[in-house]
C-alpha cells in the first residue's frame, strides 16, 4: 500500500518519496491508521519490518512544530538503537521544518546532554536509566509529553529495565498516546501494555511470514510419568538439542536434576540464576555442551537459538499464545522441528483449543522402550578468565589451543568472547590435554586462569 492513503502532509510524503520509501511495509500499513488517530498501539514484527518509521511517521505527523517544549519520548535497550533510532527520524523529519531531535543515553558524558536539553527539543530519543537521571535532577520535563514509544520493549525488559521504566513514567501526565513495539509477544510484554496502555490496539505481523516446518505431538500422563515418558521421547526422536519447557521455576530446577540423575545431561534457567549463572547455562546449551535446557517462559526470554531440533512443553502453557510462542523456537530456517506436548487428566477439558488435523494426539504407550539410554553432550566448556577488556580475541585462544603439536582445530567448537571472561567448547575426550594446555601455556603473553564448567 502506497503512504499517500494516509492523512499525511503533502511535505512529508514528498519527502518519503524522497529518500526511497515508496510502499508501506505490512506493519506500517497495519499500524499507522490507528497511530495517526491517536490511538495506543501494542505491535509485534520482526526485526527489520520498518518498525522506527511506523512510529516515527506518527508521531512527527502529531508534533507541533511551534510549541517547542518535549512532545514525544522514545525508550530504546541500548545506545546503539537510540543512535539508530534518532537517525531514521532526522530522515524522516527532513520535510518538517526545525524539528529538534535529541539523544540521552548512558555511557555518553552527561555535562554535554545538560547543555543540549538547556536548548530545548521536541523530541527525545534514549535509553531508561539516563533519562530517568535527567528527570530526577529536573533538567529534563516530560510535562508535555504527548506521545511515548517503547522500542524493543522485550529486549528493555529482557536487561532489566522494567523498574527504570515505570519509574519515567511516574514523570509522565497520564493522558498520553502510548506505542509499544516489541518482537514477541510474552507475557511481561503484554503485562507492561495493560499497565501503561488505554484499549491498546494490537498488531502482529507475524503470522503472515512463512510458518515454520513443526511436526506437533501431544501424550497424555499422569504427574508422576512424565519423567518416564519425556525420556523415552528423547530416547525415540534423538533430538541434537532440546529446550523443555516448565511452568514454575521449582519446577524447572527440579527436572533438570531428576534428568541428570538419569545420565540425560541437562541444565535448568530461572528467574534465581544470577547474571552469571544465567550466562554460563546458556553458552552451555548454545555451543553443544549441553544437549537439555530446562526453562521456564520468562528465563527462555531473549535466547536465540539457531537450530533447536526439539521442544517440549512438559507442562500445558496456561495461554495457548505461550504455546506458540514456545514451540516457533523450532523448526527455524527451513529445518524440521518437533514439538511435543505432556498434559494430564485433569487438563482435558484445556487440550480441546489445541486439536486440529496437523496434531497428533498418541498414547505414550507407542514410544519404545530404550534400555540405559543416555544423552552426554558433543563438548565441555572451558572459561577463560579474560576477555576483550583484556584483548583476547578467538584467535589468540585458538592458538594457544592448537599450537605445538597441540589440538586439532576440528576439536574445538564455538568461542565466545565477553568483556571479561571468554568460552571455548572442546570435544569432551580432549577436554583434560585442552585444560592442561591453556593452563601452562599463554594467552597475549598473559597467564589467565582457566576452568570447565
Ligand atoms: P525494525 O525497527 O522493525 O527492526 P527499521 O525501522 O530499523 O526496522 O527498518 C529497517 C530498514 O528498512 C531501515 O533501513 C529503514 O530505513 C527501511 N525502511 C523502513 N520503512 C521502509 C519503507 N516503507 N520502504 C523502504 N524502506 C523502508
Ligand atoms: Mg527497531
Amino acid at each position: 500500500m502506497k503512504f499517500s492513503s494516509l492523512p499525511l502532509s503533502k511535505e512529508m510524503l514528498h519527502n518519503l518519496n524522497e529518500i526511497g520509501y515508496k510502499e508501506m511495509t505490512d506493519i506500517q500499513a497495519e499500524s499507522l491508521p490507528f497511530i495517526l488517530d491517536g490511538k495506543d498501539v501494542i505491535a509485534q514484527a520482526k526485526t527489520g519490518s520498518g518498525k522506527t518509521a511506523a512510529f516515527g511517521i506518527g508521531l512527527l505527523s502529531r508534533l507541533k512544530v511551534k510549541e517547542f517544549r518535549v512532545q514525544s519520548l522514545i525508550l530504546c535497550p541500548t545506545r546503539e538503537l537510540a543512535d539508530q533510532v534518532a537517525k531514521e527520524l532526522r530522515l524522516l523529519a527532513r520535510g518538517t521544518h526545525n524539528v529538534k531531535i535529541l539523544t540521552l543515553c548512558g555511557g555518553a558524558a552527561f555535562g554535554p546532554q545538560l547543555g543540549s536539553l538547556r536548548h530545548g527539543a521536541h523530541i527525545i530519543v534514549g535509553t531508561p536509566g539516563r533519562i530517568l537521571k535527567h528527570l530526577k535532577k529536573e533538567i529534563l520535563s516530560l510535562e508535555h509529553l504527548e506521545m511515548l514509544v517503547l522500542d524493543e520493549a522485550d529486549r528493555m525488559l529482557d536487561m532489566g529495565f522494567k523498574e527504570e521504566i515505570d519509574e519515567v513514567l511516574s514523570f509522565c501526565k497520564k493522558r498520553k498516546q502510548t506505542l509499544l513495539f516489541s518482537a514477541t509477544y510474552a507475557d511481561d510484554v503484554i503485562q507492561v501494555s495493560k499497565n501503561l496502555q488505554h484499549e491498546a490496539v494490537s498488531i502482529k505481523t507475524i503470522s503472515t511470514e512463512k510458518q515454520n516446518n513443526i511436526q506437533e505431538r501431544f501424550y497424555e500422563s499422569s504427574q508422576h510419568q512424565k519423567l518416564e515418558i519425556l525420556i523415552d521421547i528423547f530416547s525415540n526422536f534423538k533430538p541434537e538439542n532440546v529446550i523443555v519447557f516448565t511452568n514454575t521455576k521449582i519446577q524447572a530446577k527440579e527436572l533438570a536434576q531428576s534428568l541428570q540423575k538419569k545420565k540425560i545431561d541437562a541444565l535448568a534457567i530461572h528467574g534465581e540464576l544470577e547474571q552469571y549463572e544465567r550466562n554460563d547455562v546458556l553458552v552451555q546449551f548454545a555451543n553443544k555442551s549441553c544437549p537439555i535446557l530446562v526453562a521456564t517462559d520468562v528465563a527462555a526470554r531473549g535466547l536465540d537459538i539457531k537450530e533447536l531440533s526439539m521442544v517440549v512443553n512438559y507442562d500445558l502453557p496456561h495461554l495457548s499464545e505461550t504455546y506458540t510462542h514456545r514451540i516457533g523456537r523450532t523448526g527455524r530456517a527451513g529445518k524440521d522441528g518437533l514439538a511435543f506436548t505432556l498434559f494430564c487428566s485433569h487438563e482435558i477439558e484445556n487440550i480441546d483449543e489445541y486439536k486440529n488435523e496437523t496434531r497428533l494426539f498418541e498414547d505414550a504407550s507407542s514410544l519404545k522402550k530404550v534400555n540405559g539410554f543416555e544423552m552426554k553432550p558433543k563438548y565441555i566448556t572451558l572459561v577463560i578468565e579474560g576477555g576483550k577488556k583484556d584483548k583476547v580475541r578467538a584467535g589468540d585462544i585458538l592458538g594457544a589451543l592448537t599450537g605445538d603439536a597441540g589440538l586439532q582445530g576440528s576439536s574445538i567448537g564455538k568461542i565466545d568472547i565477553y568483556d571479561r571472561q571468554s568460552y571455548v567448547a572442546i570435544e569432551s575426550k580432549l577436554i583434560d590435554e585442552a585444560h592442561k594446555k591453556l593452563n601452562t601455556g599463554k594467552i597475549k603473553n598473559k597467564n589467565f586462569s582457566v576452568w570447565a564448567l
